[in-house]
């Protein structure tokens, strides 16, 4: 069933309920009004014959002192004694020889009942008239109820036909009022089947500024889902293209070497270096893949423990020295001691990382330096270089995956960098709470600043984003 006919019948069946309840307690009313009149009647009618009856030397109704029962045309009366015998009525009902309510008639109290009499429905008094607690005669007094039966018919009428207008008044105001307010949402569903159909993520679903009601935030919201997936599903692909991309040359390398092997029938060294360079660098590429998707899954695991962050600096320090050789300066300009908690050994990757790129990236005879402080809370490291620096239309691209600048990627290959250096580096240092940022002046030099949440605020505070 659908909603828009479930709202409906919803709506319908609530109004029904209040109309019937309604209609019940009108009919309850009317009805009790007009029945209250009539025993009215009828219990002034039998107190006036009471008043008057008085009991003869035999103990029985003298009939000489009731009134004339024709007092009133609309009400019949019956006198019965004690031996069942009818002794008086009124004139209109003379020739009926059964009590006017022959159930009532056994009461040993006043009672009103509906009778039957024929065709005529009949509301009755049966009164048992009593002598020093002794039966002397039984009075039933009735009327007809022909108007409260009518009215209540009426009632019944009117009452039904109302509701029933009322229904179906409320049933075709609901079906048209949640079309409209359903129709923008099936404008989202076709919307979305369309997006579906046409495997086009980048349709939106047109927004109407000016509703601010649910369905307008139902837009909203299914356009930010489309916007999220789509750049998503745009990264992946990106994603496995830079992949496809990045093994073909290793690959073409080995393959080549291997022919070329084939064909010399002999394994000469420098083709088997070759291979086995190519090796290593796919190896490198398929770890720091793996490390990558754990990282950004936030499921990287981190051996956390006290870091004496200065003694690591001093060992890349040393290391990088000796990677640089004569060719360029590697300088600490200042260290304090500073401790983090974190994984000693993902941090010192992130160091070796930054600084085998400013050593990389900097031409012969140009200066790196490093420093280590504090920041309020926070531990920074900095790296800075002489190099050409990074041209401001990829510094804000650095970080992700697979991304190498203009002049990196028409570099001639040295067998290291495929653009996840950066972003891996990015990655520990998120998973460490901290933040990683970069500045540069093309011509001049490039700068990172590694930010860490020094250890007594670092403690069980690592965002996993
Ligand atoms: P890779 O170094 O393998 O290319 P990275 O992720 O380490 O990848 O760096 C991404 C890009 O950032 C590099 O290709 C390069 O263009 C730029 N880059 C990084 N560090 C420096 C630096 N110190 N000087 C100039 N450019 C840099």
């Amino acid at each position: 069933m659908s909603l828009r006919l479930r709202l409906t019948v919803l709506y319908t069946a609530v109004m029904g309920g209040v109309l019937l309840l309604f209609g019940l307690v009108v009919y309850s009313l009317v009805s009790l009004a007009l029945l209250n009149q009539l025993d009215d009647l009828l219990a002034r009618t039998a107190n006036d014959i009471i008043l008057v009856s008085r009991v003869d030397s035999t103990g029985e109704i003298d009939l000489r002192t009731l009134p004339p029962f024709e007092l009133s045309e609309s009400v019949f009366v019956q006198l019965w004694d004690t031996n069942n015998r009818l002794r008086a009525s009124s004139p209109t009902i003379a020739r009926l020889d059964q009590p006017l309510d022959p159930i009532a008639y056994r009461s040993a109290q006043p009672v009103f009942t509906d009778a039957v009499i024929g065709k005529a429905h009949l509301r009755a008094l049966t009164v048992p008239l009593m002598v020093d607690d002794r039966p002397v005669a039984i009075l039933q007094v009735a009327t007809s109820r022909l108007l409260v039966d009518s009215t209540q018919g009426t009632l019944l009428v009117v009452l039904g036909i109302t509701a029933l207008a009322a229904m179906s008044l409320v049933g075709w105001l609901s079906w048209l009022l949640t079309g409209r307010a359903l129709s923008r949402l099936e404008m989202v569903t076709e919307a979305a089947a369309q997006i579906t159909r046409a495997d086009d993520l980048s349709r939106r679903i047109p927004e109407d500024t000016e509703a601010r009601d649910e369905i307008g935030t139902l837009i909203r919201a299914f356009n930010a889902t489309l916007s999220r997936l789509e750049k998503l599903f745009t990264s992946q692909r990106r994603f496995i293209a830079d992949v496809s991309h990045e093994l073909r040359t290793p690959l073409t390398v080995i393959k080549g070497n291997v022919g070329l092997m084939r064909k010399m029938q002999e394994a000469d060294e420098e083709s088997l270096s070759g291979i086995e360079m190519e090796v290593d660098r796919l190896t490198r590429m398929v770890g720091d893949l793996l490390l990558l998707a754990q990282a950004e899954s936030g499921k990287l695991p981190l051996d956390m423990q006290n870091v004496e962050l200065d003694t690591v600096v001093l060992e890349v320090y040393h290391q990088m020295s000796v990677l640089a050789g004569d060719r360029i300066q590697v300088k600490l300009s200042q260290i304090d001691q500073v401790q983090v908690f974190g994984d000693r050994d993902r941090l010192k990757q992130v160091m070796l990382n930054l600084v085998g790129n400013a050593i990389q990236y900097t031409p012969a005879g140009g200066i790196v330096t490093l420093s280590l402080d504090r920041a309020g809370d926070q531990a920074r490291f900095i790296v800075a270089d002489t190099g050409p620096g990074i041209a401001p239309q990829d510094l804000p691209h650095i970080f992700e995956r697979f991304y190498r600048g203009e002049k990196s990627r028409t570099r001639m290959r040295d067998g290291s960098g495929y653009g996840l250096g950066l972003s891996i580096a990015s990655w520990i240092v998120k998973n460490h709470g901290g933040k990683i940022e970069a500045s540069s002046v093309e011509g001049k030099g490039s700068t990172f600043c590694v930010w860490l949440p020094m250890k007594s605020d670092t403690m069980g505070r690592f965002s996993r984003d």
